[in-house]
Formats: C-alpha cells, structure tokens, sequence
C-alpha cells in the first residue's frame, strides 16, 4: 500500500470555533484500500476534521476530492449518497426505532425519493426488498440479527456501536469513517469489531478511523497520520510512527 491511490485528498482545511484554531491542515491523503489511523491527543481536532470532511460541520477554507469529486461544500447526506460515511464517537442510534427500522432509515432510497411513472410501485417495492436483504445481511455479519426487533435503546453500548457501523455499511460506502469504534465496547466485543474492520479493507473498502489504543493502532493500520493541536504532525506506517519522537513528545504532552 504505497501512496499512490488517494481516495480522499484535502488541502488548507481549516475550522475555528472564536479564537481556537480546531483543525489547520495543509495537506491530507488517504489512500484507496488501505486502513489508514487518525491519531492524536484529545483536543487534537480529529472529530473536527471527520465532522467537516463529511458535511456535518462546514469548513471556514479548504478543499477536498473524494474519488476524485469535489465534496467541500456538499450537504452530509450528499457525502454519504456518494459514498463516504462515517459513524460518530457518540453513537446516534435512534434509540426508540428498533434495531431493524435504524438500518432501514440508513439505506439508499430513503429520502423521498418519487417513482413517476406506470412501474413506480413496482421500482419501490424492489428498492424495500433489497435494502431489507441488505439489512438482514449486515445484522447477521455483526451478529445483531436476533435482535432486529429490539429497540436500539435496549442494546448496550458496544452492541450499538455495532449497529452503528453497520448502519453506515447500508449505503455501501467506497470509504467508512469511524470515530472512536472501540470507546466504552468490552473486550469480547472489541476482537470482533478488528475483525470487521480488517474484512472490510480486505473487500475493498477504505476504512479511516480514530482511536486510542496504541496496541490496535499499530495491529491493524497500513499507515497512520498523526493529529496534535489541529495540525497533521507526522504520518507514516506503524514502524515509523511509532519510534517518532514528534508522535512521543505529544502524546506525553497532551
Ligand atoms: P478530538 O476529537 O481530537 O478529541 P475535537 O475535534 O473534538 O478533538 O476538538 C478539537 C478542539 O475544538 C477542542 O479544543 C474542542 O474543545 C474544540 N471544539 C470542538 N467542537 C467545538 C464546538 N462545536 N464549539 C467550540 N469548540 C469546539
Ligand atoms: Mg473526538
């Protein structure tokens, strides 16, 4: 996984909140198939960058290519129709939907979209069977299918965590997001959610996500960037990052 793929490309991205520069950065590239970390102290901006990137928050300047597409500027439900989603690092499970309805209201066709025509019906009712199949599908992959007609509220944390990702897996994103996948998720569950992670890049889809544990970072991650004070510090393979003494000095920092 050299550099030379990028999926996603960003220059001069910049958010402020008053005077707290949240995220500055020059330059960022992700690149196509891999699992690439985002890593960095608390405060470091990287919610921030997710937020902005995906169209949740809007950029004070910057501007960014994904697949090639400009996408600074576009609305967040835009950004995830054209394939890249992200989950947050607190989950937004609809907690009074059951497990089933939240996968549904994430698949594609679920915005209003009308059928003219003398086949209308016919065309919506095969969207509903396939993103039912799809659905059933993913809760099965993330072992959540017995309890498709729970309410979203009565899973625990990690299980919503679960649902999370798979919700963002409905719209068949080219890259996931993941904001803190492994925050407040018990350790039987966390093994599962690494195996998810790997069998996603391994069929192709470009995973991008934030995290903590070192141990997990530097297990999975092809190439990790690291986040201090807004700004991309350093970046590199595991190896690399992790003899850093930048990367040392701001965690110990932080
Ligand atoms: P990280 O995810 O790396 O922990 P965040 O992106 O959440 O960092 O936050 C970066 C900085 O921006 C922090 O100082 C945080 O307090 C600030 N910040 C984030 N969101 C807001 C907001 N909506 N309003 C004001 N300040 C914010
Ligand atoms: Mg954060």
């Amino acid at each position: 996984s050299g550099k030379t793929d990028p999926i996603l490309r960003a220059d001069g991205v910049r958010r402020s909140f008053g005077g707290l520069t949240a995220v500055d950065v020059g330059h960022l590239e992700v690149q196509r198939g891999t699992i690439t970390a985002l890593i960095g102290p608390n405060g470091a901006g990287k919610s921030t960058l997710f937020n902005v990137l995906t169209g949740f928050d809007r950029a004070d300047a910057g501007e960014w290519t994904f697949q090639g597409r400009r996408f600074d500027g576009l609305a967040g439900h835009k950004v995830a129709q054209r394939g890249m989603v992200r989950t947050f690092q607190l989950t937004k499970a609809l907690t009074r939907l059951t497990v089933l309805e939240n996968m549904l209201l994430a698949a594609p066709g679920q915005r209003g979209e009308r059928f003219v025509g003398a086949f209308g019906r016919w065309l919506w009712t095969g969207q509903e069977a396939a993103n039912r199949e799809r659905a059933m599908e993913l809760l099965a992959r993330f072992k959540l299918d017995a309890k498709k007609d729970d309410i979203a509220g009565s899973l625990s944390g990690g299980q919503r965590k679960l649902l999370e990702m798979a919700r963002a897996l409905m719209v068949e994103p080219a890259m996931v997001m993941l904001d803190e996948p492994m925050a407040g998720v018990n350790p039987a569950l966390v093994q599962s959610l690494l195996e998810h992670i790997t069998s996603l890049r391994d069929e192709g889809t470009t995973v991008l996500f934030v995290e903590h544990d070192m141990d997990v970072i530097m297990g999975i991650s092809d190439w990790i960037v690291v986040l201090a004070q807004g700004g991309v510090i350093a970046e590199g393979r595991p190896a690399d990052i992790r003899s850093d003494q930048q990367v040392i000095d701001a965690y110990l920092g932080a």
